[in-house]
């Protein structure tokens, strides 16, 4: 089609081709060294239980301070991350993060709190998942119990025999395991079952409208009572109203995330509000 529009165009297309090529070259080199020069940084977002209304967690969250670009959220370099294989070791550092972290919070008096992880379709099918999740246990001097990694029903269902072994063997090391996004992508109930899964975490997107008489109303009651008779813990996520909260309250949701009671937040500010809390 360029080619029709006579060689200038040609030439323009091509180049205007070569200079994204170029951009997306120069972010994967740029991603490249963010390891190394220390420029990742995890957020730490409180997940309130709704029996005391204390942090019973948080979620860490990856952010990348770039030294020209600013805060890049993960949405724009998970993706680049995961085409690149470099998820593999950048997850290994959110893991001994989130550990470093805990162990802080420990030190602080926090001892119940837990904290959770995302783990990448990539990092889920690396063999040797279960020895980096062992090494960073020991390494950090965490309590297994205490760790929770997050996992979408899509990574999950795409070849249900092989995640079972790897839940089981991560269950066997005595970590939580949580299935994030729920209801977005397309979980097989009869898997459900069978995963030995700890909470199930209910997509943000079903937050928007939630009032007695609507489909996102529905869905949200629906996946808590599914939860709870296949023994799971619930968490709602992206609550950012009283009424949303109060609608959760109801319907006997166990555990709440979102902006309507905090932000995710770096370690030193994080650590104040368990402060204030918890205690
Ligand atoms: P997620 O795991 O589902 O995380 C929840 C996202 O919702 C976070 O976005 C969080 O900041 C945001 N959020 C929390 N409360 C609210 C709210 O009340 N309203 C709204 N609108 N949003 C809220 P974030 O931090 O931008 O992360 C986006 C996604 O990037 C995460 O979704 C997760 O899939 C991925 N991600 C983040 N950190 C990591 C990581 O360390 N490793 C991997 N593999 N993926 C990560
Ligand atoms: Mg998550
Ligand atoms: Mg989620
Ligand atoms: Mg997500």
């Amino acid at each position: 089609r360029a080619k029709s529009m006579g060689p200038n165009q040609y030439c323009f297309y091509a180049s205007d081709m070569n200079i994204r090529g170029h951009e997306l070259l120069a972010l994967e080199g740029d991603l490249r060294r963010a390891l190394v020069q220390n420029e990742f940084v995890l957020h730490y977002q409180p997940q309130i239980d709704l029996r005391n209304n204390r942090v019973i967690g948080t979620e860490g969250l990856i952010r990348w301070q770039h030294p020209v670009r600013g805060l890049v959220s993960p949405a724009d370099f998970i993706p680049l991350l995961e085409r690149s294989g470099m998820i593999i070791s950048v997850g290994e550092w959110v893991l001994h993060q989130a550990c470093k972290a805990h162990r802080d919070w420990r030190a602080a008096g926090f001892n119940d709190i837990r904290v959770s992880v995302n783990v990448s379709a990539t990092q889920f099918n690396d063999i040797d998942l279960l020895d980096k999740i062992r090494y960073a246990l020991r390494e950090e001097d965490m309590p297994k119990h205490a760790l929770e990694l997050e996992i979408t029903e899509n990574i999950l269902m795409r070849d249900p025999a092989g995640a079972t072994e790897v839940l089981e063997s991560i269950n066997g090391l005595g970590v939580r395991i949580a299935v994030d996004d729920f209801g977005t992508g397309y979980s097989s109930l009869a898997y459900l079952k069978r995963f030995p899964l700890d909470a199930l975490k209910i997509d943000q997107t079903f937050m928007t409208d939630l009032t007695d008489y609507s489909g996102d109303a529905a869905i949200v009651e629906a996946s808590i009572s599914l939860a709870h008779k296949l023994d799971m813990e619930v968490t709602a996520e992206g609550v950012e109203t009283n009424t949303q909260l109060e609608f959760l309250r109801t319907h006997d949701c166990d555990v709440v995330q979102g902006y309507y009671f905090c932000r995710p937040l770096p370690m030193p500010e994080l650590t104040n509000v368990l402060h204030e809390k918890t205690k």
